[in-house]
């Protein structure tokens, strides 16, 4: 069994999305208690509370309080749901469910909202004994992505202009004289694509390697007759606090485990991934925000830096690992064509998928894939079964997703429309 040493029950809460609260973190002033042992599968337990046609309550049932300087309200139980509000400290909150490790509150807001809070803060009024574990189904994908129109006095744009590291960056651009439109950042080259007439727009990935700060990113437009005029436009690349993890294998218990170690495995399949997923199409496939090929409840971050047995290999984690049971379904995120179905021995049975515009998403350690390479697949497509092929001490979903070779952070996608250029 692989040991870690961090402590992902706090980086989770710390590193997906900056945080669970907006501000600094108020000391946590309660823990909810670790009472009621959690039973291993978990089952949907309808809501005890009144449903919307009843007469509401004269006093809300302040279950609850908010203790942090705008608390997110968000999907699901876990900071990749996407944020539907922001609770202000001292908001009374009504309790209808939690996670089963304690640690997110199904909540009821004074305004009727419905969501998950992070348990670290609010101060508890109530017992959590008395209130029951839930999961939520996956959350369907924002129907309305953040509109940021063309400024015509900025022609050149990053959407967003401050991302952490890993994370994916749209570029827009307005230029009527132009032919062709390359972009560059750190040593990433990705070309844009004309949307219509003087609009360009293209993804660029930060990746999780480059240092934070200021970081220009570079365009070379060209124009016929091949004049080459440069641009820059600084992107805020802030520090994506990626942890730092131990694993050790005990290769005596297990020899056969050596090869997920092997550098020259490892490093192979690594190769074979950025080949595969480097080249940039010309066409977007997909559009809107992303579903979540299964629902997400993280077992392991993106972007961690991973030591195996004492430096036997280094690397870092390239994707999110997700909990799965055996034989569920794993979904497309978003339309795309398939372009790989393969096993390998540390990713395991894998399917890759191509979005267009050099974005790319793969599934690892599949039970059994379902689609066949050239295969179109829309969101909510099964792509196949998950299961515990590959390097794994049990069945999960490693879900990853590239833009022009380089691994960004799943979540985002799930967060935002990365390639909407109104
Ligand atoms: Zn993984």
């Amino acid at each position: 069994m692989p040991r870690y040493a961090g402590r992902p029950e706090l980086l989770l809460c710390g590193l997906l999305l900056g945080g669970c609260a907006t501000g600094t973190p108020p000391p946590a002033v309660a823990t909810p208690t670790a009472s009621a042992q959690a039973p291993p599968t978990a089952t949907w337990t309808p809501s005890t509370t009144p449903t919307a046609t009843t007469t509401p309550t004269p006093t809300f049932p302040a279950d609850a309080l908010v203790d942090a300087d705008g608390l997110n309200l968000r999907a699901g139980p876990d900071t990749m749901h996407p944020s539907r509000d922001v609770l202000l400290r001292g908001t009374p909150v009504a309790l209808e469910g939690r996670s089963h490790d304690d640690r997110w509150l199904a909540v009821r807001s004074p305004a009727d909202d419905r969501g998950w809070i992070s348990a670290e803060f609010v101060t508890l009024r109530r017992d959590l004994a008395g209130v029951p574990t839930q999961i939520t189904p996956t959350p369907p994908p924002s129907p309305t992505p953040t509109a940021i129109p063309m400024d015509p006095s900025r022609p050149l744009v990053l959407v967003p202009p401050a991302v952490a590291q890993g994370e994916p960056v749209l570029i827009r651009l307005r230029e009527p004289g132009a032919e062709r439109v390359v972009a560059l950042l750190d040593t990433v080259e990705v070309p844009l694509h004309r949307l219509d007439g003087d609009r360009w727009a293209g993804i660029i990935p930060a990746s999780p390697d480059i240092a934070p700060g200021q970081q220009p990113v570079y365009l070379t437009v060209i124009r016929p007759g091949g004049e080459a005029v440069p641009m820059t436009e600084m992107l805020t690349l802030r520090d994506g606090h990626y942890p730092e993890e131990t694993i050790t294998l005990d290769l005596e218990q297990t020899p056969e485990r050596a090869a997920w170690i092997d550098p020259a495995v490892r490093d192979g399949e690594l190769a074979r991934l950025t080949e595969l997923t480097r080249p940039v199409g010309a066409e977007r496939f997909w559009s809107g925000t992303w579903r979540a090929p299964i629902t997400p409840t993280v077992s392991s971050l993106f972007g961690g830096k991973r030591d195996y047995n004492a430096g036997a290999y280094r690397g870092r984690h390239s994707g999110l690992d997700l909990r799965a049971r055996m034989g569920a379904p794993i979904r497309a995120p978003a339309r795309g064509r398939v372009v790989l179905v393969e096993t390998f021995v540390v990713l395991g049975n894998a399917v890759w998928l191509d979005h267009g515009w050099g974005v790319y998403s793969g599934y690892g350690h599949l039970g059994e894939p379902r689609v066949a390479v050239g295969d179109w697949v829309e969101p909510g497509d099964v792509l196949g079964l998950a299961g515990a092929s590959g390097a794994v001490t049990g069945p999960h979903l490693h879900w990853e997703v590239r833009v022009a070779g380089v691994p960004v952070h799943p979540a985002r996608w799930l967060e935002r429309d990365v390639g909407f250029a109104p």
